[in-house]
């Protein structure tokens, strides 16, 4: 047992591949330097856990007034307890202490335990599966030449990504600021289901304002074309929009990702009959911690909860439950290549193999940081220590 003494945030610059539009959605692009950050929680014997986010989520406020105060001298294996502490700080902060920046914690002090124990976090927490199917999940429609701007790129990048071994993938179709519409996302789901047969499981995550008539058309394409989920097509704010879909549709509605409220949400979306396939994210709901409880709360149900999103954090938590059924593995675009890892990992830690992922061995969460690149281009560095 020891206490923690350092919350550090090393803010490093690294290259990407990609470029994030002016409504937040990423497309391929030419290679460009960004800012990424690394959150890092030691305690008193010298053991670190450690997560990657942004430098946005953990800025130097967040470090020295939330960060710091709720963990520093505290037991860094009283994970649920700290969780707590550091989630009644959230509302006072007026939105300055946020759910992705309460996940980062959470990750780092789950990372930490595991690799003081030397397990894996999916073991640590579990350990009900070793592997998953993954779902090839794609980029947004976008303008690019040979990229997804037709219904026929989707049609042929669900070949390949066939060829590559998955047996799902998931569209996401246009989003502002270019043309959508539910014409053009019936087109797009009729060229793919054509090019790949009924053997491929396929879902769709389309725009996320459409009205509750242009949704239900949209679902009734769906049921038409056999779909395993339907998922974010209206605000997720409006439940009884939700509850309204479900109960016209044969296509399972999946839901909520994006809402706010973490595990708390996801029960009322339960009781609401608002979704047939339960959904939480780990970065985006407050953590490993809370999604764990949503995922037993769906099993609870006899409902399968499907994790929202890529990475280790999803990992820990689909290895160490049953209630879902695949790993997201994305985003991926004809022009863009997902398996080679960024300069600051040393590895991915979602290699694909016969269409499956399997769970990462290393002690902790299990990504495979370059700590020598890092240190070499950190731009700044963020920290809280106990005195
Ligand atoms: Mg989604």
């Amino acid at each position: 047992m020891a206490v923690i003494e350092r919350v550090v945030v090393t803010v490093f610059t690294t290259v990407t591949h990609s470029y994030v539009d002016e409504h937040g959605h990423r497309h391929p692009g030419p290679p460009r330097e960004v800012t990424e950050a690394l959150l890092t929680i030691t305690d008193a014997d010298g053991a670190s856990g450690h997560c990657l986010t942004k430098p946005d989520t953990v800025r130097e406020a967040v470090v020295s007034g939330y960060l710091g105060p709720a963990l520093l001298g505290e037991e860094g294996f009283d994970r649920e307890r700290l969780w707590h502490r550091m989630a009644r700080r959230q509302r006072g902060s007026q939105g300055a202490f946020s759910d992705r920046a309460l996940s980062a914690a959470d990750q780092a002090l789950w990372d930490l335990a595991g690799r003081r124990l030397g397990l894996p976090v999916w073991r640590l927490l579990g350990g009900a599966r070793a592997e998953v199917p993954a779902y090839a999940s794609t980029m947004c429609g976008d303008d690019i030449p040979g990229g997804l701007a037709t219904p026929e790129d989707y049609a042929n990048f669900a070949k390949e990504l066939v060829a590559r071994g998955y047996r799902a993938i998931k569209l996401h179709t246009w989003m502002p600021p270019l043309p959508h519409g539910v014409d053009r996302d019936i087109a797009a789901c009729t060229a793919v289901r054509e090019a790949v047969g009924p053997d491929i499981e396929l879902m769709l995550d389309s725009y996320h304002w459409y009205s509750r008539s242009e949704a239900l058309t949209l679902g009734r394409a769906l049921d038409e074309l056999g779909f395993a989920w339907f998922e974010e097509p209206m605000e997720e704010a409006s439940v009884q929009s939700y509850r309204w879909l479900a109960e016209q549709l044969r296509t399972p509605i999946i839901g909520p990702e994006t809402a706010w409220g973490k595990h708390m949400a996801r029960a009322e979306w339960v009781v609401a009959g608002a979704c047939d396939i339960l959904r939480v994210g780990v970065v985006g709901s407050g953590g490993i911690t809370p999604a764990l409880k949503a995922v037993h709360l769906a099993e609870s149900f006899g409902m399968d909860c499907e994790i929202h999103g890529n990475g280790s954090g999803a990992l820990a938590v689909i290895g160490a439950t049953l209630s879902g059924r695949w790993y997201e593995r994305g985003l991926l675009h004809p022009h863009s290549d997902y398996d080679t890892p960024p300069p600051h990992l040393r590895s991915i830690v979602d290699p694909l193999v016969d269409g499956k992922v399997r769970m990462p061995t290393a002690p902790g969460l299990g990504d495979d940081i370059d700590h020598d690149y890092i240190a070499a281009r950190t731009v700044a560095t963020w920290e809280s220590r106990l005195r």
